[in-house]
């Protein structure tokens, strides 16, 4: 077996286009839909994902509204920005921009987005909405996953699947998409006593634990699905000697790509989906409201 890649960049272009769409529909009925992006001082990371952001929404259509404050600014001023937002009708999403600076609790202020504007689903409610099998929507990077998944047009009904990963904003949510579309789910984390063996009984793998090339051919049974939702930026040497970075995900590609039927490459798989899916869940919101 030779695994069939999952084009990543083509789904998120399918998503953008559907987005597209419902936003034109949206401002021929004279409504324009905003999504805010809340940013505390100037770290550059954050600065770079606001400014990709602010790209990928205008060229849908879909206005971007940052608001910035300096990275003094205490918990009082930054919730009180949050109700601000939560309260105007013009803005239906919102999020927070990561990191925070030091000495504020990013999972505090999440939660003070309302949850119908929570467009990055980190808030308490929109996770236990998850649970029960009632979401608006997902967190961004696990929907994208689950869409890579539905890509393949697999279904997952029945399906052992395999999450590695317990992250909030990753691994449970993926598990609870999992659950509700009827597979049969393992979660593996840190404290898993042998990876390679749970792995092994997966039909569909999913890997989010943020290791680089910690899954290999050993984890994998012939003809699985295999998910990499990890991005790490590794430094490789070439045979001469030259030292150059790489993007990488928790699969070692070129071991698994002979065994697996499908495979989410890095980059251009699950990653571009991430940043489309924000748009789509916004849509969604503003739909809702
Ligand atoms: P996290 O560090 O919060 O969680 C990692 C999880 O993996 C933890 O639950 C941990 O228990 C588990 N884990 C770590 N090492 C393990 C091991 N050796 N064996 C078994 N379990 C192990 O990370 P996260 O925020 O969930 O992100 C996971 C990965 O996804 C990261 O590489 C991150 O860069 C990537 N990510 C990608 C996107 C995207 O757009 N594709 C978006 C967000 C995060």
């Amino acid at each position: 077996v030779s695994a069939r890649l999952i084009d990543g960049k083509a789904i998120a272009t399918k998503i953008r286009t559907q987005a597209a769409e419902k936003l034109a529909s949206q401002r021929s009925r004279g409504r324009t839909v905003c999504l805010a992006a809340v940013m505390l001082g100037d770290d550059p990371t954050a600065a770079t994902y606001a400014r990709s952001q602010a790209k990928d929404a205008e060229s849908i259509g879909l206005n971007y509204r940052l608001v910035q404050l300096p990275a003094t600014a205490d918990a009082g001023q930054v919730t009180s920005m949050i109700d601000t937002l939560n309260r105007d009708a013009s803005v239906h999403g919102i999020i927070l921009q990561m990191p925070v600076p030091k000495g504020l609790d990013a999972f505090e202020l999440q939660q003070r987005i309302a949850p119908e504007k929570d467009v990055e689903g980190v808030c308490a409610a929109n996770l236990g909405m998850l649970a029960m099998g009632r979401a608006r929507w997902a967190p961004c990077t696990a929907a994208a996953a689950f869409e890579c998944l539905r890509e393949t047009g697999i279904n997952p009904a029945g399906k052992r699947a395999v999450v590695v990963g317990r992250s909030n904003i990753v691994g449970k949510p993926l598990a609870m998409l999992l659950i509700n579309a009827h597979a049969t789910v393992t979660v593996c984390h840190t404290r898993t006593a042998n990876l390679a063996k749970e792995t092994r009984r997966a039909e569909i793998l999913v890997a989010a634990a943020g290791s680089a090339g910690l899954i290999g051919a050993e984890h994998v049974a012939p003809g699985a699905i295999v998910i990499d939702v990890g991005i790490h930026r590794v430094k490789v040497r070439d045979a001469a000697g030259v030292e150059s970075t790489k993007t990488v995900g928790d699969v070692r590609i070129d071991e698994v790509a002979p065994i697996a039927s499908h495979l989410t490459p890095v980059p251009g798989g699950v990653g571009p989906v991430t940043v489309a899916m924000l748009l789509a869940n916004t849509v969604a919101a503003a739909a809702a409201i």
